[in-house]
């Protein structure tokens, strides 16, 4: 998983019924949209070495944007345009709300105004557009198309669309995209198949698969994710190694572990003492400020105990989050201090999932649990 992006090709994107296209802005609106992200979250702005008397134009910086939305988290409403059933409509928010397993992610549906907003006409393909983007897209239509979805499309569609689809909404671009991947194609073997099974042109090709994401403003897992829920099956017939992609079809642990990084859960504000079970009675509450924990894109964990400043790293998947050993300054706190019970508690971490916006987090043996509601912002 990766953030940044490059920008699509004039002329009309071409997309099928096995694979995407995001959809790039109007030129007019560029700029203005990448002011936008950044602001939103600062993080977006493109890493770009400015070199004395070289101006680089606003366009540039603008496609070099990323699109995250702010760390506080993503909850965004969602309109069907098409008026698609009860059942239809339920199930896609489902998979669209797969990503709040793992991320500070909610999706809930809006008769009216939705931020996202889902079309599924035929002909048209499967795309979005790129996170904050959507904010640009004028009211009425639409930020997404799942080309006619419906109750009879098979499970695995709605595994691998809508979660793809999904993931661009909330910014993240192709998998495939990471020089690792594309420097293993064979560009001429790649036109020629996107040709004869799309009809993409060979720029749409270019574009779409051979174009590689500038590293200037990557943040990135460490390495590419061949079975990412945003990478393109890519055949072994066009790869100069004769080793297909395989590409995605569900959200796997190092999406959850990119997607946990960006959005994280567990920006924690509170800590529920007393649904520690362990041990007996309930504990009284500690001051919330103080049991505290951030997970960081690079593996790291820090936060605090009370009156001490925790560090060390963790490791998170689709079920577990576990945290290595973890270091702590020596202070004595004063009395009443839950300090050691908390590390106690982060020590045992097991399993965790996401329920009505807070993180429920189950130890080891069942020994008790942790809920941790966001941070505000
Ligand atoms: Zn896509």
């Amino acid at each position: 998983m990766s953030q940044t992006l490059a920008r699509p090709p004039a002329g009309p994107a071409v997309a099928t019924a096995r694979t995407c296209s995001i959809r790039s802005l109007p030129n007019d609106l560029l700029v203005a949209a990448a002011a936008k992200a950044i602001e939103l979250n600062p993080a977006n702005a493109p890493a770009v070495q400015f070199a004395p008397g070289v101006a680089i134009e606003p366009e540039h910086l603008a496609v070099l944007t990323a699109k995250y939305w702010g760390t506080g988290g993503v909850h965004l409403t969602v309109q069907f345009l098409d008026n698609p059933p009860a059942d239809l409509r339920a199930r896609l928010l489902s998979h669209m709300n797969a990503w709040g397993a793992f991320a500070n992610v909610a999706f809930s549906e809006t008769a009216v105004n939705g931020q996202v907003r889902i079309a599924r006409t035929a002909g048209d393909g499967y795309w979005s557009y790129l996170g904050t983007d959507i904010l640009s897209i004028s009211a009425g239509n639409p930020t997404m198309n799942l080309d006619s979805f419906s109750m009879t499309t098979p499970d695995s569609e709605f595994y691998r669309v809508v979660r793809h689809e999904t993931g661009h909404t909330l910014g993240f671009p192709h998998e495939h995209l990471r020089a690792e991947i594309v420097n293993r194609i064979d560009p001429a073997k790649a036109i020629a198949f996107f040709q004869t099974t799309y009809g993409w042109s060979a720029q749409q090709t270019t574009y779409n698969v051979l174009t590689a994401i500038p590293n200037s403003a990557l943040i990135a897992t460490a390495q590419a994710d061949t079975h990412s829920i945003m990478a393109y099956w890519l055949p072994a017939s066009i790869m100069k190694d004769g080793i297909a992609v395989d590409g995605g079809t569900n959200i796997d642990a190092l999406d959850a572990q990119f997607a946990a990084s960006v959005y994280p859960l567990a920006h924690v504000a509170g800590w529920h003492h007393n649904d520690i079970s362990a041990g007996g009675a309930p504990a009284a509450a500690g001051d919330p400020d103080g049991y505290v924990f951030e997970l960081g894109v690079d593996g790291r964990v820090s936060g605090k105990a009370d009156c001490n400043r925790l560090m060390g790293t963790y490791t998170i998947d689709t079920q577990t989050l576990r945290f290595g050993p973890l270091a702590t300054t020596r202070m004595a706190c004063p009395p009443g201090s839950v300090d050691a019970d908390w590390l106690r508690a982060l020590a045992a971490t097991d399993s965790w999932l996401v329920r009505d916006g807070h993180l429920h987090i189950t130890m080891t043996g069942k020994a008790g649990t942790i809920e941790l509601e966001p941070a505000p912002g």
